[in-house]
């Protein structure tokens, strides 16, 4: 068993959890002071010394990022590309494979907007079909279809561990089991996992993945990573590339990085890829099993808690949750919900259609709030909610 999160210590840590309910943790959460001060911190020093000289002088720090990374999901160093989010770490490895008429990519109901557009992009200019795996009887991949479909036409399988829009976590390492097998290539978008649940490359199987900073992990906006395993960094040639991610050998040459640093561009935010390093330990100080077992825990209660209020049904699918909640409220739209909450002092989100059709359209769902819960929340922030949704529900 973990050492259970602290959560008074979690509370001081975070200053925003004295202003307001923070149930947005899947849209981007609060910062703790470690990560708001470093990434401060290099803003003045930028500001005093020069940005080249502050980088220099920070260099150690910089760097300490991809460790720290790899240490977080279970990689080498040099598997690691830091990028500016989760959309271009997953575009930098997706664009960078070849497709031929024919090709099939086989993706999830779960799969988020922006993935299914670069496959209909890639379709569209090479030919190669996008295939959507069943859902199995609990809401989440079926495995079964996955291996029925999985034959040699399949160049790639692209699936979201935790998808944007509802509590499901997707069978990672069961998918990762069949593509090792099948020799086909696999990139996991675990954007929404990556520091709610643990997530170990090596376990999972996959060849590839992207995730965020801002999100469960509480880094700083604009920043995100790609992992790329050792077995597939030289055969994928980045979609572009910049002075960082090759080296101009001669008037004629160039030689592209060996690391998955060629994902990368040149140019970035210190600060804030500071503040993704500092985010990282910090999720690992807390240990990654005990914030899974708060956050799964709070969720469950908020499931439970929901379930009793008359005309609020939870819409989360899946064999396992995690620490995204979802609820409709009959007659009252879901960005009206979310709106009235706000005004309660309670932060939520709401997933509409677009963002992921192939779940909600199936489900017949325009739109669901959603709550997603950190280890700082409490059971009084939960109640907070429930309270306000009692009353909206009432009316
Ligand atoms: C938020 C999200 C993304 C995109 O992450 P960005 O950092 O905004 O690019 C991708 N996939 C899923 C499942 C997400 O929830």
């Amino acid at each position: 068993m973990p050492e259970p999160v602290n959560v008074a210590r979690a509370r001081r840590e975070t200053p925003g959890c004295a202003n307001v309910v923070h149930l947005n943790n899947a849209g981007a959460a609060l910062a703790p002071i470690p990560v708001l001060e470093a990434v401060v911190e290099h803003l003045r020093l930028e500001a005093r010394l020069g940005g080249y000289e502050a980088a220099a002088a920070r260099a150690a720090r910089i760097d300490a990022v991809y460790p720290s990374i790899a240490r977080l999901i279970g990689c080498r160093p040099h598997e690691v590309a830091v990028v500016e989010s989760a959309t271009r770490a997953w575009d930098m490895a997706f664009y960078a494979m070849r497709f031929r008429p024919g090709d099939r990519i086989l993706t999830s109901r779960a799969e988020y907007a922006s993935n299914v557009i670069a496959f209909l992009q890639a379709a569209g200019r090479t030919g190669a079909r996008v295939e959507v795996v069943e859902d199995d009887e609990h809401g989440q991949l079926s495995v079964a279809d996955l291996q029925r479909r999985l034959d040699d036409d399949v160049k790639l399988v692209a699936v979201t561990h935790v998808p944007t829009q509802s509590g499901l976590v997707n069978p990672a390492a069961e998918i990762g089991r069949l593509t090792r097998a099948a020799g086909v290539p696999y990139l996991l978008d675990a954007c929404q996992s990556v520091g709610q649940l643990p997530v170990d490359v090596g376990e999972i199987g996959c060849d590839m993945l992207s995730a965020t900073g801002r999100k469960f992990l509480r880094g700083p906006r604009g920043t995100g990573f790609l992992y790329v395993s050792d077995r597939l960094i030289e055969k994928l040639e980045p979609p572009f590339l910049d002075l960082h991610a090759a080296t101009w050998t001669g008037p004629q040459t160039y030689e592209i990085r060996s690391d998955a640093r060629r994902f990368e561009a040149w140019e970035t935010n210190c600060a804030a890829k500071i503040g993704l390093g500092v985010a990282v330990d910090y999720a690992l100080g807390w240990g990654i099993e005990a914030i899974e077992e708060r956050v799964t825990a709070l969720a469950a209660r908020l499931r439970h808690r929901l379930a009793r209020i008359p005309g609020v049904s939870v819409q989360d699918r899946g064999r396992r949750l995690c620490g995204i909640v979802t609820f409709t409220v009959d007659g009252v739209p879901a960005a009206e919900v979310r709106q009235q909450l706000t005004a309660a002092g309670v932060n939520t989100s709401v997933s509409a259609i677009a963002s992921a059709r192939y779940d909600l359209g199936a489900r017949g769902l325009p739109a669901v709030v959603r709550a997603s819960v950190h280890y700082y929340n409490t059971d009084e922030d939960i109640e907070r909610l429930c309270l306000a949704l009692d009353s909206l529900a009432a009316v």
